[in-house]
């Protein structure tokens, strides 16, 4: 097999990778400004996507920009993922030269789209491909490939040259070997040669869950109580889900705003892709989603629905109410937290729960270092109290190293980091053979 690293290698953001210049895995963008895109100028027979993060799904309606139609392969919850987010970054950037593809590109996705659930091996470009469920978000796969002789249409008459012999490729994706409330551990090991690893967190240790969220669940609790309010920045996808399954199960209220509402149908949408259906079905009940409709309750029949957008007036009302607000934009670069923040900027009572990483260079990094942060154009400094919990969709250092001990005798290239580099030479040192790949390497397995 040669392997292209067309991005998401040596960095995060814009995952690609292409197999033998026929088989696409992930095709993502990088939200800087301006966006950055896979490198290379590809023409697949067939695109594998292993999750719906806009890292690694964003850019996929751009493959169809031309005459190909190369058929995308995905898990059902991926697959709508990747059409909100697409969506979602057309709305954003409009026909902007920044994005690659307009809405007549997304409509051809649903085309050539085609569905696979977990262990279910299915051929794409002459390979058989299985999807093992990541543990990261609902529908998220670690990716199986294996080119076997004599094996797959393309062999032997399709004028190809003749295969080197076996070779199975695990592409992990991103993956988290705990369970989350929203989706349990992954803990599928197939037999493989090489194994490409995201290593976003091979540096980190993860405080115990339970920990963690006794801690926030505490801050919550003892902010209502104080009188004050609880701004939530979460993620839309998986996060905003997370975050919601914890309050149900702690019995505190909340209203839900921002792209996860609509993200929470979708998920409701693949109970088989949930780790616990039910829980989410309550958690949705638990939730008031901001809507437009003076925040009532969503959660009676027929069920939560996506918000149709609040006014500022509308959120400042809900902000000085003594609640809690999960909302997004999780680094607080834009969404209804641009509001929400601001409402509850001036009185020490109230707190900021920032539930995930912050990137360098974004607000809700700013905030957490400098106690203010850039909202609207203006810098705002914050009284609130401004708390970081890690509540981590990826596996941490011990994570990462209990998948690869599965494969100590196989070839491990690392990618989806910010130091690669780092991670395959400790691993080295450990034993494997490991290398990271920078974007625009190729590499023969
Ligand atoms: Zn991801």
């Amino acid at each position: 097999m040669d392997l292209q690293f067309l991005g998401g290698a040596g960095e995060i953001g814009r995952s690609a990778l292409l197999i033998d210049d026929r088989l696409l895995l992930d095709y993502g963008m990088e939200t800087s400004t301006p966006p950055r895109y896979p490198v290379g100028d590809i023409d697949p027979d067939a695109v594998v996507v292993s999750h719906g993060h806009l890292d690694h799904a964003g850019a996929v309606p751009a493959l169809l920009a031309g005459d190909a139609r190369p058929p995308i392969h995905w898990t059902p919850p991926t697959r709508d993922l990747a059409t909100v987010l697409a969506e979602d970054t057309l709305k954003l950037h409009g026909t902007s030269p920044q994005v690659p593809f307009t809405d007549e590109h997304v409509r051809r996705v649903s085309q050539v789209s085609e569905t696979h659930g977990y262990r279910e091996p299915f051929e794409a470009a002459g390979y058989e491909v299985t999807f093992f469920d990541a543990g990261h978000v609902p529908g998220s796969a670690h990716v199986l490939v294996e080119d076997r002789e004599g094996r797959g249409p393309s062999d032997g008459s399709s004028g190809r040259s003749p295969r080197d012999g076996d070779t199975r490729l695990l592409y992990t994706g991103d993956f988290h070997t705990d369970d989350q409330r929203l989706v349990s551990g992954a803990t599928a090991r197939p037999d493989a040669d090489v194994v490409v690893t995201e290593s976003t967190y091979a540096d980190v240790g993860h405080d115990p869950r339970s920990a963690v969220e006794e801690r926030f669940v505490d801050r919550l609790r003892t902010t209502v109580w104080e009188g004050g309010t609880v701004v939530v920045p979460a993620f839309a996808i998986g996060r905003t889900q997370e975050v919601m399954l914890i309050c149900e199960a702690h019995d505190v209220d909340c209203y839900v705003d921002g792209m996860g509402t609509r993200v929470t149908d979708l998920f409701r949408r693949h109970p088989d892709f949930v780790r616990d259906s039910d829980a989410l079905r309550r958690a949705a009940s638990n939730a008031r989603v901001v809507d437009g409709r003076d925040g009532q309750s969503g959660g009676s029949a027929p069920g939560f629905r996506a918000g149709r957008g609040a006014s500022r007036e509308e959120r400042e009302r809900i902000a000085g109410q003594n609640t809690v607000v999960v909302t997004t934009s999780g680094m607080l670069s834009g969404g209804p937290a641009m509001t929400y923040v601001p409402a509850i900027a001036d009185n020490p009572v109230n707190a900021v729960a920032l539930t995930g990483y912050q990137v360098e260079g974004t607000p809700g990094r700013e905030l957490l270092e400098t106690g203010s942060a850039e909202f609207d154009g203006r810098v705002l400094p914050v009284s609130a109290r401004v708390e970081q919990f890690d509540f981590s969709a990826h596996a941490d250092e011990a994570g990462l190293r209990s998948l690869l001990e599965a494969y100590r005798d196989s070839e491990v290239l690392v990618v989806h980091g910010d130091d690669c580099a780092g991670f395959a030479s400790a691993l080295r040192a450990d034993g494997f053979d490991a290398d990271a790949p920078a974007v625009g390497d190729e590499h023969t397995v």
